[in-house]
């Protein structure tokens, strides 16, 4: 069949196999030479594709378990963060860390080690699972946790889906007693002001940035729209269960042609958008969906870039400097005219994952001396700003993305591999450099024929040992 990731770039043909049990899972994997693995196709560039075969986990999608005291929830690693929510939302438990999209499932979130809003409180995704079960390769279906294989844990989170496929998941659930959310909208004239917001305003769990990208002089470079968040808590004198509904979706029925994506359309809702507060600031009531998954809200919003596709270049770089180094980047982005609607600025908090760094003070825990605050080994978030922006793929992008890739490279910043379709292999070994000889040792015990690759691993130096034996960065 022809597939792609979320950006419909690049597409291919392969066979997709759905197994609908752990023990199907494991013979296709067994029976199958070069594989990858695939969730709900969320991620948008090339990091599930592999030209020969793919595993869909989405057969995989049964609740297995629930435990109301701890809220830990036990389940396949099909099942869609939607699924979750919608089950589990109107009995008082949410998300511990959830994406920008609720259609993505568990293996997925684990397997690019997602983040959200909440990143500063919460750290990513890996500090809210007790353990994944995972079929590896050489030696089948393992439990992983920061106690057991914790090499496995640590290289799976984040790590692509290259390790092995990932059947279960361990989830930890947060209680909330509403389901609404109180948000504070704020008005900010420029980069100064958002980032004002991010470090020194009211502290907010959940907070994030909406950036017109095609501002060019000083004074209004960065002008945005600052959204700072905390669930309302109508429910917690009652102990009733929660209100929950979901909005009838829209959809968009067609690909949009090329000519209705330029930079004129995009000022034009850019300046819209940013107008629609007039105030200073605005405090509103709003709904869980609109808060956390504005995008969920429109079917396939995917071909408003038209059938070429698109690409969202995400990238983080840190605090020091990062007004100045912002700039230089949202500068080059408006003189290049290549703009977005959906430019999100965010700040990364410093620990990524609290958890694992208690893990490695505890005995058990002896693999390499790598250090688990990053939490997985390639996971994507460090401590700073991190801005995602979306481009149509067109002949002169690759150039303007390129130059960017420099900009955040010398910033001593990287570039989020779920979003990747086009990084170069140097670039990617220089961003991620120190992770990936560990993320490359623990791969290859547990696949050491490197048969799990895809498109992405191959063209960045993660499949080496696949293609190209004289390249091996590993003992
Ligand atoms: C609108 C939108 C908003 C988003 N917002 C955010 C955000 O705020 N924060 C964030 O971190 N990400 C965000 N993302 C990215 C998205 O969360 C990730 O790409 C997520 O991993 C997609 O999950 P999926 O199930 O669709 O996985 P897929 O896209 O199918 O696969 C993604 C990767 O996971 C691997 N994989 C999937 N399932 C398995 C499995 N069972 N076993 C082994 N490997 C597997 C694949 O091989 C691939 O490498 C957003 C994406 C969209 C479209």
């Amino acid at each position: 069949m022809l597939i792609s990731g979320w950006g419909r770039f690049p597409v291919i043909n392969t066979r997709v196999h759905t197994p609908d049990s752990i023990e199907s899972a494991a013979s296709v994997i067994s029976q199958t030479g070069a594989l990858s693995f695939r969730g709900n196709g969320r991620g948008y560039g090339d990091c599930s594709l592999n030209n020969s075969a793919m595993v869909s986990a989405l057969g995989l999608n049964l609740f297995e378990c629930f435990d109301e005291d701890s809220g830990v929830l036990v389940a396949g690693a099909g099942v869609l963060l939607s699924d979750i929510v919608d089950s589990f939302m109107p009995r008082g438990w949410f998300l511990s860390v959830s994406p920008g999209t609720c259609f993505v499932s568990l293996g997925g979130a684990v397997a690019c080690d997602v983040h959200g809003k909440d990143h500063h409180v919460s750290g990513s995704f890996i500090n809210s699972v007790e353990f994944i079960d995972v079929i590896t390769p050489d030696h089948g279906l393992l439990r992983a946790s920061p106690d057991e294989h914790a090499d496995l844990f640590y290289a799976t989170f984040g790590g692509m889906g290259l390790t092995g496929m990932i059947v279960r998941v361990a989830i930890r659930l947060k209680r909330i007693y509403g389901t609404s959310v109180n948000q504070v909208t704020t008005r900010c004239a420029n980069l100064k002001e958002v980032m004002e917001c991010f470090e020194h305003g009211p502290s907010w769990t959940y907070s994030v940035a909406w950036i017109d990208c095609l501002q060019r002089s000083q004074r209004h470079l960065g002008r945005s729209l600052f959204m700072g968040g905390e669930f309302a808590d109508e429910g917690r004198e009652t102990g009733a269960g929660l209100s929950f509904s979901r909005k009838k979706k829209l959809s968009v029925p067609f690909d949009f042609p090329g000519f209705a994506l330029n930079s004129m359309s995009v000022r034009m809702f850019n300046s819209l958008y940013f107008n629609r507060i007039t105030s200073r600031q605005k405090r509103a009531l709003v709904s869980w969906e609109s808060f956390f998954y504005p995008l969920d809200a429109i079917e396939n919003w995917n071909r408003i870039y038209g059938a070429r596709g698109f690409t969202q270049y995400q990238f983080v770089i840190p605090k020091e400097d990062a007004e100045y180094r912002l700039s230089a980047i949202l500068k080059t982005i408006a003189s290049s005219g290549q703009g977005s609607f959906l430019t999100v600025l965010k700040l990364f908090g410093g620990s990524n994952n609290p958890g694992a760094s208690r893990a490695a003070h505890d005995s058990k825990v002896h693999w390499d001396d790598y250090e688990q605050r990053n939490g997985g080994m390639l996971s994507f978030p460090q401590e700073g700003y991190t801005l995602a922006l979306d481009f149509a793929i067109r002949p002169d992008l690759f150039a303007l993305l390129e130059e960017l890739d420099q900009m955040v490279e010398q910033c001593g910043g990287r570039l989020y591999l779920a979003k990747d379709s086009r990084m170069s292999e140097r670039t990617f070994q220089s961003m991620y450099s120190g992770h990936v000889e560990h993320f490359l040792k623990v791969k290859k015990r547990y696949d050491h024929a490197g048969r799990i690759n895809t498109l992405q691993s191959q063209r960045l130096g993660l499949a080496i040992w696949f293609n190209r034996t004289s390249h091996v960065g590993y003992q």
